[in-house]
């Protein structure tokens, strides 16, 4: 794990360096609070260790700003106070640090109360990730998909790029279920998500929407390369064979895909790619449809899953 020390005195920051160095982390020094803050940034350490006392910006004005920031605000921060004062430390904890050290430090107390930290923090990432997970499928949830819309719509506004979304929904899934019992169709979930992870790109992000519907954004793809993963994933889907009981259960999907070309609201190309779906629905299933705007006057909004 990398832990960052933030100290003016670059006597504190050799020794504490040394020290954890020995502990088997990835060590980085920031010499004041301005450096400490931009290497906070661009590496996002899983522990910072932060001088109170520094000339350019103290070690509150450092903590307040991290913990203020969404995407750093839940790096630990363990003080390092010169400070025997019980307000200082009282004041550094309640602005979100978990710890801190008295310096002239103990070398054996600052590794054992690092290791300390990083041992909740591995609980708390680890914690993080299983509520990103949609717990059958080991898929991203919807609510993950959704960040990672949210952020990804960003970018290619900004870089004036192009995303493409897809939907996927099982056909005559409660079929499935009333058939071969409900643990079979969750064993046919698991197998579609297997389909859509193994011809995904490393950059495309597959998701649970919910019940037995799948969503993969793809950034940087137009609805032409959307539509061509979709029909990879449809032949894949086709040829599962899973057995249940005496019996091999066989399925089929049905997909919509859309992009975000000429487009102002993420929520237009989500509708755009479930308004193709509910399309490919209506022409029989089995299918993949990329959507046009005539779909739009020839469809009247299906309700997504929630
Ligand atoms: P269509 O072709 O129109 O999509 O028909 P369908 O039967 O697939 O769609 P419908 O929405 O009628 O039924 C979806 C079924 O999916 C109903 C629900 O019980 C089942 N389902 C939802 N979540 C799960 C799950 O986690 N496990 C299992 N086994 N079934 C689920
Ligand atoms: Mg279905
Ligand atoms: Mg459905």
């Amino acid at each position: 794990m990398k832990v960052l020390i933030v100290d003016d005195s670059p006597v504190t920051l050799a020794l504490a360096q040394a020290r954890l160095r020995d502990e088997n982390l990835d060590v980085l020094c920031a010499q004041g609070g301005v450096e400490g803050l931009e290497k906070t940034r661009k590496e996002h350490p899983d522990l910072i260790l932060l001088d109170l006392k520094m000339p350019d910006l103290s070690g509150y004005e450092v903590c307040e700003r991290i913990k203020s920031d969404p995407e750093l605000g839940s790096i630990p921060i363990i003080f390092l106070t010169a400070s025997d004062s019980v307000e200082d430390k009282v004041k550094g904890l309640d602005m979100g640090a978990v710890d801190y050290v008295a310096k002239p430090f103990d070398p054996v107390e600052l590794s054992a109360r690092v290791r300390a930290a990083l041992r909740v923090k591995r609980l708390q990432d680890l914690l993080n990730l299983r509520a990103q997970l949609d717990p059958l499928t080991e898929l991203w949830n919807r609510q993950a998909m959704e960040t990672r819309l949210r952020q990804e719509w960003a970018r290619t506004s900004r870089h004036e790029e192009v995303l493409a979304f897809l939907m996927m929904d099982v056909d005559h899934f409660k079929k499935v279920n009333d058939t071969y019992g409900h643990p079979a169709g969750d064993r046919v979930l698991c197998a579609m998500a297997h389909v859509l992870t193994v011809q995904c790109r490393e950059s495309d992000l597959a998701c649970r929407y919910g019940g037995e519907e799948f969503a993969v954004i793809l950034p940087g793809a137009d609805s032409h390369e959307a539509a061509h993963l979709a029909e990879r994933c449809r032949e894949d889907v086709e040829q599962l064979a899973l057995p249940a009981q005496d019996r091999v259960i066989r399925v089929t999907a049905s997909f919509g895909v859309a992009d975000s070309k000429d487009l102002v609201s993420r929520d237009d190309l989500l509708h755009h790619a479930d308004a193709a779906l509910y399309r490919a629905k209506r022409e029989g299933r089995n299918r993949v449809i990329v959507w046009e705007p005539y779909i739009a006057d020839t469809t009247v909004p299906r309700e997504v899953t929630s």
